[in-house]
């Protein structure tokens, strides 16, 4: 019987605190898998992210002057885009002091810090507004690190208004895994610092009980499994630079990683909309 790993709110915030420079290296302003609409999509890495923040956003459905919760922010990105795309009001969340500092200055560089603003906090405790504070939400590739999504949705259902909507990705199981599967699985939970998947049935459950209903569900993992080989090739192309910063085993970690995630394929991942 295998343990299954489960990663402390600390070792989250140390992760993201200290992975930053690395990921903003490889990944820029969005810290989410890529999106491809089709296989004739020739979007580099860099623009299928920012496909799947256009995705959400077109679920999101917020209008000028909406207040949108962001759950879970990385260095801002995806905030910044949905302001200007919508005219939107943004608070991004996040539990990394680092991140948020970055997606901050990004708001600044953007000349958006009057819509969009970021702090320090977590999603699984209580939240620093009061009921029914924001129109929607999202939460992207977020509450994977979360082992109490109940809590995190429970917030989130809490300070959205009556009608308002949470749209969320996030890696999950159809099938109870074992085998070979269930390993590839720890493995890449233990190198993302992932909280367990659930299965879908309970995912449904969480929701209920946190005060939300399904209004789509979209099984997207064909969309996202090119965000691994186009990673890998990003990291080779800049391996001895990388080795050179960032120590040639972390590098060599993160390639075998990508490698396995490639050769057999990464967890499934969904992208759902509900409402309050
Ligand atoms: N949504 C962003 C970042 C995804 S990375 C994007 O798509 O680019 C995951 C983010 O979730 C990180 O910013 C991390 O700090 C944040 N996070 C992880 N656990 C959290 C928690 N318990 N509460 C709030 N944010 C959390």
């Amino acid at each position: 019987m295998t343990v299954q790993y489960v990663p402390t709110t600390a070792d989250v915030v140390r992760f993201y605190d200290e992975a930053l420079p690395l990921i903003s290296r490889l990944a820029g302003h969005n810290v989410h898998v890529g999106y491809w609409r089709s296989d004739d999509d020739d979007s580099t890495l860099q623009q299928a992210m920012d496909t799947l923040t256009d995705v959400m956003i077109e679920r999101i459905s917020v209008t000028a002057g909406s207040r949108v919760l962001d759950v879970g922010c990385g260095v801002g990105g995806p905030a910044v885009r949905l302001a200007k795309t919508t005219g939107a009001h943004v608070v991004g969340i996040s539990t990394s002091p680092v991140m948020v500092a970055e997606a901050n200055r990004r708001a600044r560089a953007e000349n958006v810090a009057g819509q969009v603003s970021f702090l320090v906090a977590d999603a699984m405790e209580e939240l620093p507004w009061p009921a029914e504070s924001f129109d929607a939400a999202w939460a992207i590739e977020s509450l994977v690190h979360m082992p109490d999504r109940a809590a995190a949705l429970r917030q989130i259902g809490r300070v959205l208004r009556l009608g308002g909507r949470l749209t969320l990705t996030d890696f999950y199981e159809w099938t109870p895994v074992t085998g070979d599967r269930l390993a590839m699985i720890e493995d890449f939970r233990r190198m993302s610092f992932n909280a367990p998947f659930h299965r879908l049935e309970e995912y449904l459950s969480l929701l209920r009980a946190a005060g939300l209903y399904l209004t789509e569900f979209l099984e997207i993992s064909q969309q996202v499994a090119r965000h691994y080989p186009e990673l890998l090739a990003r990291l080779r192309q800049f391996k001895p630079e990388l080795a050179a910063e960032y120590g040639a085993e972390a590098i060599a970690a993160l390639e075998t990683f990508l490698e396995n995630c490639v050769a057999s394929g990464a967890p499934n991942y969904m992208l759902m909309t509900v409402g309050k």
